[in-house]
């Protein structure tokens, strides 16, 4: 496919390329919508293996970050930075300086933070070369880490689908599986635990599964095994496409609710989801924690500001899956109609 034409298919108007001789910098900023307010989002820099594959990361994560922002009231609009990985040596710091540069030239139009492969250290150079920029130090107006924010948030939809799903009042010994227990689903089984969930985990890094378990009593599962595994919540929490054809048949839990982005490995794994009974939520709305936490950042943190508005996660996962039921519809299909509303109603 043209440049142009992955553009149209992932419903683009707008992205940036640019290749640094010096440092090596090749890096694409995508902007998917600033209907809202400029468009925020994380930097990834990780390996690919071809230029057409980083256009495609950034064009779809930064479509996500539209929908997230505009479904948790966040006033910003979605977009988000890819630098190539270079396969031999380089000078990181000079690497970060040039990408400074590069959202710089972009005026504001785009402000970056942390992602997969960036971290604190990273943006903090990033902000001697620009002010667009989050995740910075304390110090310099950072928020620190996104995780147990966007655990929380995740904890918030939990319950708010345990009430709506199985007329839950409390979590008491409900049984959630959670793949991956990174820093996210680590945090997320701290919140789940004191609520006295059933704890059972899975990570590729045995000593994060080991953790779970000798600090949260977590049961501890092969990685295979994690999708068949009976329970009440299957919380996927490590990387993207976790539901596809083959693994959601597998699936013996009533609610689909974790912190991955990207969960559906495509959209009509959200309908097989729906014909089985299982109510999904969807990734975006309910990982916004992180995002409201960074996007606080801009305008002055305020934690009390940023706890109101993780926590009225809660009700905006009820709120699809009322709309879901209400109208027999599938519920990853009901959270983009309302991103989509919001979005509209923003234009006018
Ligand atoms: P992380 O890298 O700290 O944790 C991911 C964990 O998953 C790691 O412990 C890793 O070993 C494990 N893992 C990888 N593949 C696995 C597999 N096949 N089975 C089981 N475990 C596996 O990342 P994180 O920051 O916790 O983020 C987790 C997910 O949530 C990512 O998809 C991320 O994009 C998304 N997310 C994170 C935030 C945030 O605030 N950090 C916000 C929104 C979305």
């Amino acid at each position: 496919m043209g440049i142009f034409d992955t553009m149209s298919h992932y419903d683009f108007g707008e992205l940036h390329l640019e290749r640094d001789a010096a440092t090596g910098l090749r890096a694409v900023i995508a902007i998917h919508d600033t209907r809202l307010g400029p468009a925020l989002g994380g930097c990834r820099f990780i390996q690919y293996d071809s230029d057409d594959d980083a256009v495609v990361d950034a064009l779809r994560l930064a479509r996500s970050m539209t929908y997230k922002a505009a479904l948790s009231g966040v006033p910003h609009g979605g977009g988000k930075a890819v630098i190539m990985r270079p396969a031999g040596e380089f000078d990181r710091v000079a690497l970060f300086r040039a990408f400074g540069a590069f959202v710089d030239a972009l005026g504001g139009h785009y402000i970056t933070a942390e992602d997969s492969g960036t971290g604190l250290e990273d943006m903090e150079v990033v902000r001697t070369v620009t002010e667009h920029v989050t995740g910075v130090k304390a110090e310099h107006g950072g928020s620190g880490d996104p995780s147990p924010w966007t655990a929380r948030g995740v904890r918030r939809g939990i319950q708010a689908l345990a009430a709506h799903a199985l007329g839950r009042s409390d979590l008491e010994g409900l049984r959630v599986v959670v793949q991956g227990v990174g820093h996210v689903g680590y945090h997320l089984c701290k919140e789940l635990h004191a609520l006295g969930c059933q704890l059972v985990v899975a990570d590729v890094d045995p000593l994060k599964a080991e953790r779970a378990q000798r600090e949260l009593g977590a049961e501890v599962v092969e990685l295979e095994h994690v999708f068949a595994t009976e329970c009440d919540v299957f919380a996927p929490c490590a990387l993207g496409s976790a539901l596809d054809d083959r693994t959601i048949p597998r699936l013996r839990c009533a609610i689909v609710a974790g912190a991955a982005n990207n969960q559906l490995a495509a959209p009509h794994n959200g309908d097989d989801l729906y014909q089985r009974g299982i109510v999904y939520a969807p990734d975006y709305a309910l990982n916004a924690g992180g995002l409201i936490n960074v996007a606080c950042e801009v305008t002055g943190y305020d934690r009390e500001r940023v706890t109101t508005q993780v926590d009225a996660i809660h009700d905006t996962i009820l709120q699809i899956a009322e709309r879901a039921k209400a109208g027999e519809s599938p519920t990853h299909r009901v959270a983009d109609t309302m991103a989509q509303e919001k979005l509209r109603q923003a234009s006018r």
